[in-house]
């Protein structure tokens, strides 16, 4: 049975993520996106959306990529 690799949990429903190449396995969506999202540089939440990319950064809105003097940024929608 796969285990989650974030907590743990041996669930028959886990599943893998791949990414950049490497596969994870996850029990609940909660776990992945704890593991794996990027976290805003300005307010530090997890990037569940598109985000918005700024000179390697990562921001969850353009408001927060905004306030770290990234211009002209704008939500992916
Ligand atoms: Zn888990
Ligand atoms: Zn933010």
């Amino acid at each position: 049975m796969p285990v989650c690799e974030l907590c743990g949990n041996d669930y028959d429903k886990a599943f893998e993520v791949k990414m950049a190449g490497k596969a994870h396995i996850f029990d609940s969506f909660e776990c992945a996106i704890h593991a794996l999202a990027p976290e805003c540089a300005h307010c530090g939440c997890k990037i569940i959306g598109h985000g918005v990319e700024a000179a390697g950064r990562f921001f969850c809105c353009a408001r927060c990529a905004d306030e770290n003097g990234v211009k002209g940024a704008r939500d992916r929608i």
